[in-house]
């Protein structure tokens, strides 16, 4: 008999995206013919630049001819696109080598299996709010306790809040763990961390011999050039730490499927030597994954080219003027907003201490407009609604005028 692994039923009800749909939809049928204003989901909507578009096409194109086709391709990704990435990474000032690059179909899925590298009693430690996966894969692994539906976290593991106080990014454990997944530019509070912050993280894994999961998916949205866009700026962190990346966000690639996670050699873990955690990340790729689609490997590479990156850049300039205009318009109705300078999503205090279905409840009914409840993503998200700044331009200032006209701000007794 086939036993089911009874961890899935351990993961709290309801991912937080369906019941956002589920709600929108209730809407909708209650109110045939009004328009929703989507500021919700974290999706791109601006079509790929030429340069990319050229280096896909040129891909496909060689896909059709027999002297230029091409099958498999290694399952750590084309050595031309890991090359490319390395001086991409130069360019910021760090030196990864080209073999230490897992190109991927994705962050979300690296994201999730990096797990499996780790014993299955590792404490973990998340920063709260926090992009799902983290928790979920964690929770399906076995190393969760139950979840607890008063308090909205997971016995066994180690939250670490991000708060007004600290700028939604929380300093290291006071205990023991072993693992730990931050996520910088963070996704939902909008929040970057500092070298300083970094520092601070790199010195207790290494005191605690910890591995940092390093989710950099929205580096490139920083501007700010104080601002570390990879966790690698902080020298020690090849010893302690692993980043996955994406072509996501940084290119318009969430339907094209590319990412990258970076495994250093001089890595190392509990009893795991230098070199042992890339070949276990190597092993695991060769026989679970048999690489990235080779369309969107070409497509990455014509990211990095010198057009490819300046016409990349130009989309995510757009995105971050919706940002702008998200917040100069959520501040004139007097909200607080946080984050969206650095990053695509802005985190936006709930009025009157409400809660933040309660809010994302009342911004569908008054506004027809979609946010994400923070609370969707960790206990410390409760009070807070997410906004993204994906969109075009014209839906963006719909939203936001619907949110100006609309939306009122009732004293609560
Ligand atoms: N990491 C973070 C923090 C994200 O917000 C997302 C997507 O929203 C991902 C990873 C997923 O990236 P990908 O599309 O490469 O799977």
């Amino acid at each position: 008999m086939a036993i089911i692994n009874k961890n899935f039923r351990t993961l709290a009800a309801g991912y937080l995206f369906p019941e956002i749909a589920r709600r929108a939809k209730a809407y909708q049928d209650a109110n045939q013919g009004v328009a929703l204003h989507r500021l919700g989901i974290g999706n791109t909507t601006e079509a790929l630049p030429p340069a990319v578009l050229a280096g896909l096409h040129a891909k496909v194109d060689k896909l059709g001819h027999n002297d230029t086709y091409s099958g498999y391709g290694d399952e750590q990704g084309d050595t031309p696109l890991r090359e490319a990435l390395a001086s991409y990474y130069k360019s910021l000032g760090v030196e990864i080598l080209p073999d230490e690059f897992f190109v991927s179909d994705g962050a979300k899925a690296d994201a999730a299996n990096i797990q499996s590298l780790f014993d299955r009693r590792s404490i973990i430690a998340i920063q709260d709010p926090a992009y799902p996966v983290y928790v979920d894969s964690n929770v399906v692994a076995g190393r969760s306790g139950q979840f607890d539906r008063e308090k909205g976290y997971y016995e066994n593991f180690v939250y670490l809040p991000g708060t007004e106080e600290n700028k939604f990014f929380p300093a290291p454990p006071t205990q023991k763990v072993d693992l730990i997944y931050l996520c910088s530019p963070n996704n939902p509070t909008g929040a970057v961390a500092t070298h300083e912050q970094l520092q601070a993280f790199v010195d207790y894994a290494i005191t605690h011999k910890a591995v940092i999961i390093f989710d950099a998916a929205y580096s490139e949205y920083i501007s700010d050039e104080n601002l570390p866009k990879t966790i690698y700026e902080i020298p020690e962190a090849r010893k302690c730490a692993i980043e996955i990346n994406s072509f996501s966000k940084f290119a318009g690639f969430t339907g094209v499927r590319l990412g990258w996670t970076i495994v250093p050699h001089e890595l190392v873990a509990e009893e795991a030597k230098p070199g042992e955690l890339h070949s276990m990340w190597f092993r695991r790729q060769c026989t679970f994954f048999n690489g990235a689609s080779n369309i969107a490997q070409a497509g990455g590479l014509a990211v990095l080219s010198p057009e490819g990156l300046s016409q990349s850049r130009a989309i995510i300039a757009y995105y971050m003027e919706n940002a702008r205009i998200i917040r100069e318009g959520l501040r004139s109705v007097g909200l607080t907003v946080f984050g969206g300078d650095n990053a695509p999503y802005l985190w936006v205090q709930t009025p009157k201490g409400m809660g933040s279905w309660e809010f994302f409840d009342q911004l569908l009914q008054q506004c027809q407009v979609i946010a994400t409840p923070g609370s969707g993503f960790g206990p410390a998200g409760e009070h807070y609604i997410r906004v993204s700044a994906f969109g075009h331009r014209e839906n963006i200032l719909r939203a936001v005028a619907s949110i100006k006209d609309n939306l009122v701000l009732e004293v609560r007794s």
